[in-house]
């Protein structure tokens, strides 16, 4: 059996009120992921993210946080271990489910980030359909201004592969042409053999620590999931007076989370059991 876990962001802002619809989501976005897991650990951490990509609850795809000057800026990205493939893309404004753009990316190889005009135009000629982008910045104003959650995957496979996916607009009221961790490999997200890991919150924190990169390197080291998770947490706070939180798993298909935001959702499954944020 898999291990799969998931997120739905960290932040300052107390969504313990919407708790029991983000657990349902999060509950949904873990079946879509092992329903999807017989293609192996990116199939499963990229259907998990869509189908939070496609919930309004989330800050990602349907549902993102507007910009300073009241547009939406989504970025994403997948990793896999193997041969250490990534792709990613930032600032797009006309794709609702920007992780698989970022998997296009990382499928066709020449490169491992593209950004705004160039990712849309990349897209469209992959295949992928874009959508109006005043129907994501509509959606975004339709907020209630309380929830906006980033959401990111993490995977092993019963192969042993593993792979992350993540998802996000960004934070609210950034400036047009800011791009967070969640585009950058290392940073908000990494795949190694001795793990996959996901990062949530400040993303300017997450960038300088290159957290990611760091919390697999700690699992390289000898640490298990939760141990390299909680030691993260506790450099990003030390080094760079950070705020987010992070989901890791680590070869063994042991997950871990730790988190120095006020809230964080996050849900996982293994053949073990499960847990979630609310229990
Ligand atoms: N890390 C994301 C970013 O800074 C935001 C978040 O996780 O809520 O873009």
């Amino acid at each position: 059996m898999p291990t799969l876990a998931v997120h739905g962001g960290a932040g300052r802002l107390d969504r313990r009120a919407r708790r029991a619809e983000i657990d349902a989501a999060l509950e949904r976005a873990l079946g879509a992921g092992f329903d999807a897991a017989g293609g192996g650990a990116l199939d499963a951490a990229v259907a998990a993210v869509r189908v939070l990509e496609d919930d309004p609850l989330f800050n990602a795809g349907t549902g993102a946080v507007l910009t300073a000057t009241g547009g939406v800026e989504l970025d994403a990205a997948v990793m896999v271990a193997a041969g250490l493939r990534t792709g990613a893309v930032a600032g797009v404004i006309d794709f609702a489910n920007p992780v698989e753009l970022a998997r296009a990316v990382m499928e066709d190889g020449r490169h491992v980030l593209l950004s705004g005009a160039g990712a849309s135009r990349f897209g469209i000629d992959c295949g992928l359909a874009p959508i109006d982008p005043a129907r994501l910045a509509g959606a975004a104003r339709r907020q209630d201004g309380s929830l906006g959650g980033t959401v990111g995957a993490v995977c092993r496979d019963d192969r042993g592969a593993l792979a992350v996916a993540v998802s996000t607009g960004g934070t609210a009221g950034k400036l047009p042409g800011r791009v967070g961790d969640s585009a950058l490999c290392g940073a908000g997200f990494y795949a190694d053999l001795a793990g996959a890991a996901c990062a949530t919150g400040h993303g300017e924190d997450f960038v300088r620590l290159v957290g990611c990169r760091r919390a697999v390197e700690l699992l390289a080291g000898g640490m298990d999931a939760q141990t390299a998770a909680d030691r993260l947490i506790e450099e990003l706070e030390a080094r760079v007076n950070g705020l987010g939180g992070i989901i890791v798993v680590d070869s063994a298909g042991r997950p871990g989370v730790a988190h120095n935001a006020p809230y964080m959702s996050w849900a996982w499954r293994t053949a073990g059991g499960s847990a979630r944020w609310s229990d």
